[in-house]
């Protein structure tokens, strides 16, 4: 009988719960305050008009990442009325586009989109928001980020920079790249002059590929004049669009260092406790749509994207199996190496390989025992 009463007290708060939202939603909708001049949405009580400024590091040509910050800013002002307005900038139109973390941490802009992994110079640790070479898939790096305590685990790192980050979706499991040449074993990597970026340059470097560091505009002529023989970028609907197949004829797969990379929307911390109660719900709610329909989006856009690039001559090919061992040892090596150099590094990496181990060892009876049986190539 205890039982019952205190369900129906459980039942009683949640329809209370219900009936203050419900109060909310009502005055949210325009039941207060008279219409301005402009003919926008009126003012509402308790709720004031938000109008931010959201610097993202990618440019507007690249849709699906660009896209996840429009969706965003569409999503919150639909939900607002049009109290709460967020305008995208994209790269290099408000600051430059690896410039994103410190606009927020200052205040230059209240939002950023960004990727973590682009600033491991400024901490480390901070790979662990976008994800790691041998890391986590998309699904399994939302899982943590949004349930699995993975926020909490990085809040202290994201707190340094004045900045609360939420997840702005993933591109899936990477593409491995356009090779002028086959890769036939590790020993083929040797001296091969690859463009490859952040923590993947690295573990490439550890076996013996001289790494370079070039941004996106300036790979296509630096492949085409034969400066460098790979390059690595995002997977068919991206690459596709910078042409490197048109060069390289080698497409491999998969991209070990980039298993589930994961966007970032960056929140100043001053200007998130500016923002009502609603207001951050609705932040929360928008961003979470956002990330999970550019998830969904490049699942969408990448299999047609596929089948042009290898209507037009591309060659795929799975990386040798000696490369992916070497590959994944050289990775943990440098992460057991960080960990013992660094302990905020260390804060982060043990409860994330934990949290690796579990969801390995779930997903490999559920999603991968399925895949490897019913999805073949
Ligand atoms: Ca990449």
């Amino acid at each position: 009988m205890a039982d019952k009463g205190e369900h129906r007290r459980t039942t009683r708060r949640r329809f209370l719960h219900g009936a203050a939202v419900g109060a909310a939603g009502a005055t949210l909708a325009g039941c207060t305050g008279s219409a301005p001049a402009d003919g926008s949405a009126p003012a509402v009580q308790g709720n004031k008009r938000v109008t931010w400024r959201l610097a993202s590091s990618f440019p507007r040509s690249l849709d699906t990442l660009f896209g996840c910050a429009e969706t965003l800013a569409e999503s919150l002002e639909s939900m607002s009325g049009g109290m709460f307005r967020v305008r995208p900038y994209p790269a290099g139109e408000l600051v430059p586009a690896f410039n994103v973390l410190d606009a927020v941490q200052q205040g230059t802009a209240q939002v950023g989109h960004s990727a973590s992994y682009y600033y491991i110079g400024k901490n480390p640790a901070l790979a662990f928001d976008a994800g790691l070479p041998f890391g986590l898939t998309a699904r399994q790096q939302h899982s943590w980020l949004y349930e699995g305590g993975g926020a909490d685990t990085l809040a202290p790192v994201f707190a340094d920079f004045n900045v609360r980050s939420f997840p702005a979706g993933s591109t899936g499991v990477q593409m491995g790249g356009w090779f002028r040449r086959e890769v036939n074993s590790l020993s083929d990597l040797s001296g091969l002059r690859m463009r490859i970026p952040g923590l993947g340059g690295q573990v490439m470097d550890r076996l013996g590929v001289n790494v370079q560091q070039i941004p996106g505009g300036e790979i296509f002529p630096a492949l085409e004049r034969g400066a460098i023989d790979a390059t690595e970028w995002v997977g068919p609907y991206d690459d596709e669009r910078l042409g490197f197949h048109k060069i390289a004829k080698h497409y491999y797969y998969p991209g070990w260092w980039e298993p589930g990379p994961t966007l970032s929307f960056y929140v100043n911390e001053k200007a998130w406790s500016s923002l009502s109660v609603e207001q951050q719900r609705m932040f929360r709610a928008a961003s979470t749509e956002a990330s999970m329909r550019m998830t969904a989006q490049y699942d969408a856009v990448n299999p047609p994207a596929l089948k042009r690039l290898l209507d037009g001559g591309a060659r795929l090919a799975p990386f040798p199996e000696d490369v992916m061992r070497a590959a994944e040892k050289a990775s943990f090596e440098l992460f057991e190496e960080q960990a013992a150099a660094d302990a905020g590094y260390r804060n982060v990496y043990e409860p994330w390989k934990k949290v690796r181990e579990g969801a390995y060892r779930w997903s490999s009876i559920s999603e991968v025992a399925y895949s490897s049986f019913a999805i073949r190539p």
